[in-house]
C-alpha cells in the first residue's frame, strides 16, 4: 500500500528545505525512495550541489501530463506557535511550513501517482511527476534549468501546477478557481539628474531628489487602462451574479471599477481583482543625496510594474512618458512576459468537470490570473499549457490561507485527500 497523502506530507514537511539555501536533493531523495518502494525508476537533477529537482514517469503511451510542485520553501522566521518543521498531524491538521506552499501539491501529486500505480491503472499515457527546486527564488535553478536544458524530460501535452486561489465561499456557495495566467514583470530603475550645490543657497543649484520625487508622486497617482481579458470577464461576471450585482451587456473599464466597488468580498480579493484587470505600478525604494548640506545630483527609484497579456516594456515605457518628465531616464533590468494558458482547451473544461463533480453542482469553478508568479511562467513558456489549482475541501479554515509564507503555516488531511484523489482523477481521465 502507498503511503497516505498526509503521511507524504508531514514527512516532506520535516525535510527543511528552506531556500536559500535550498537543499531540495534531500526532498528529491526522499521521494526517489518512495517511487523505489514502489518499483520505479526516477532521478534527480543537479545544476548545483544541493539543488536538485525530481523528476518519475508512470505509464507510457503519446499523451502526456505533467504534475508539478516545487520543493523548497521560504524561510520560517519567528514567532511561530508551533515548531515549523514537525510535520505534526493532529486533529485533522497538518502542521509545518509548505503544509500550503506547496508541498501538499506535491504530496497529493505523489501519492496520486503511486495509488494509480499500486492500482495497476490503464494508462495509455504518461504521467511525469516533478518536483523542482528555487521556485520561491525566481526557479532559474529549478523547472528554468530543465525547460532549458532537460526540455524533453517534462515535455507533456498539459501541465498541472500550484498557481489558484484557495476556493472563497459566496451565498453558501464553493467557488474554486483555476489558474489559466500569470502577470509579467517590467521593474525599472528611473534616473534622475541634476548639478549639486551648496546646501545653503538651494536655488544655485539642481535637485534631483526633488526632480524624482515629482516623478514618484506622478506615478503614484497614475491610473491604468483597465484590461478585461476573456477569462477576467466571465470571472467577474459570475462573481457579479453570485452577489446578486447586475452588469452590462458589456463590461467596459468603467464597469469593472464601479462593479469592484460593489462587490461586498473582502478587500484583499477585490484588490488582487483590480491588480487583475490592469497594469500596476509601485514605486518601492529609492536613493538619493549623501549629506544634508548638499544639493544631490543623482537620486534612483527602483520601480515594480506589473503587466497583463498583451502588454510588453514598450507599452510600458510609453504609458510612463506620458507621465514622467524626459529627462528622468527609465532603465528596465527585469523583465519577464506575462504567461498564458486559454480557458477554451478541452483540458481545462476536464479539470473543470471534475472540479464540480468532486465539489458537489452547487459548487463553481471560475478562471483566474495571478498577480505574482509560479514556475508556469517556464512550463508555457516552452509551450506547454498551464493550469493552476488551489483546491480544498469545504470544511478547510480560510484563515489558514494567510499562513503562506507567514507564520503557523498549515493544511487539513481533509482538503490533502481532496486534492489527491482530483489529481489521481484528472491524470487516469486524461490518459486513459
Ligand atoms: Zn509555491
Amino acid at each position: 500500500m502507498p503511503l497516505a497523502p498526509e503521511k507524504i506530507l508531514s514527512d516532506l514537511i520535516r525535510i527543511n528545505s528552506s531556500n536559500p539555501p535550498g537543499n531540495e536533493t534531500a526532498v528529491g531523495r526522499y521521494l526517489k525512495k518512495l517511487f523505489a518502494d514502489a518499483g520505479l525508476a526516477s532521478e534527480i537533477i543537479e545544476p548545483e550541489e544541493g539543488r536538485g529537482s525530481f523528476v518519475a514517469r508512470i505509464g507510457s503511451g503519446p499523451k502526456k501530463l505533467l504534475y508539478l510542485s516545487h520543493s523548497d520553501v521560504v524561510p520560517v522566521g519567528d514567532g511561530w506557535d508551533f515548531e515549523p518543521f514537525s510535520g505534526e498531524i493532529k486533529n485533522g491538521i497538518i502542521h509545518g511550513r509548505g503544509a500550503l506552499d506547496c508541498k501538499d501539491l506535491m504530496a497529493a501529486q505523489v501519492s496520486a501517482a503511486l495509488q494509480l500505480v499500486e492500482e495497476k491503472a490503464p494508462l495509455r499515457g504518461e504521467l511525469i511527476i516533478t518536483a523542482t527546486a528555487d521556485e520561491e527564488m525566481g526557479g532559474r535553478l529549478g523547472a528554468g534549468y530543465l525547460t532549458d536544458h532537460h526540455a524533453d524530460l517534462i515535455k507533456a501535452d498539459y501541465a498541472v501546477n500550484e498557481g489558484a486561489d484557495h476556493p472563497i465561499i459566496i451565498d453558501g456557495k464553493m467557488v474554486y478557481f483555476l489558474q489559466v495566467g500569470e502577470k509579467g514583470t517590467a521593474w525599472c530603475t528611473l534616473k534622475s539628474r541634476g548639478t549639486s550645490g551648496h546646501g545653503s543657497i538651494p536655488s544655485l543649484a539642481d535637485n534631483a531628489v526633488v526632480k524624482m520625487s515629482r516623478a514618484v508622486t506622478r506615478l503614484h497617482n497614475y491610473r491604468a487602462a483597465v484590461v478585461v481579458i476573456p477569462e477576467m470577464e466571465k470571472l467577474l461576471r459570475e462573481l457579479a451574479a453570485l452577489c446578486k450585482i447586475k452588469v452590462d451587456r458589456t463590461l467596459g473599464p468603467d464597469q469593472v471599477d464601479a462593479l469592484l466597488e460593489e462587490l461586498p468580498l473582502d478587500k484583499p480579493f477585490v484588490e488582487a481583482l483590480r491588480a487583475m484587470t490592469r497594469m500596476t505600478v509601485s514605486p518601492n525604494a529609492i536613493r538619493g543625496g549623501s549629506k544634508t548640506n548638499i544639493v544631490p545630483d543623482y537620486c534612483e527609484a527602483d520601480i515594480d510594474i506589473r503587466i497583463l497579456p498583451g502588454q510588453d516594456c514598450e507599452y510600458v515605457e510609453s504609458e510612463l512618458r506620458q507621465v514622467i518628465s524626459k529627462d528622468i531616464e527609465i532603465e528596465f533590468n527585469e523583465y519577464r512576459a506575462p504567461t498564458f494558458s486559454s480557458s477554451d482547451l478541452p483540458f481545462y473544461k476536464l479539470m473543470e468537470e471534475l472540479t464540480l463533480d468532486m465539489a458537489g453542482k452547487d459548487a463553481l469553478v471560475l478562471p483566474g490570473i495571478s498577480t505574482g508568479s509560479t514556475d508556469s511562467k517556464y512550463i508555457r513558456s516552452a509551450g506547454i499549457p498551464a493550469y493552476g489549482i488551489g483546491h480544498m475541501s469545504e470544511g478547510f479554515d480560510p484563515k489558514a490561507r494567510t499562513t503562506v509564507h507567514g507564520r503557523n503555516e498549515r493544511t487539513d488531511t481533509a482538503s490533502l485527500q481532496m486534492k489527491t484523489a482530483f489529481l489521481k482523477e484528472l491524470a487516469l481521465q486524461y490518459l486513459s
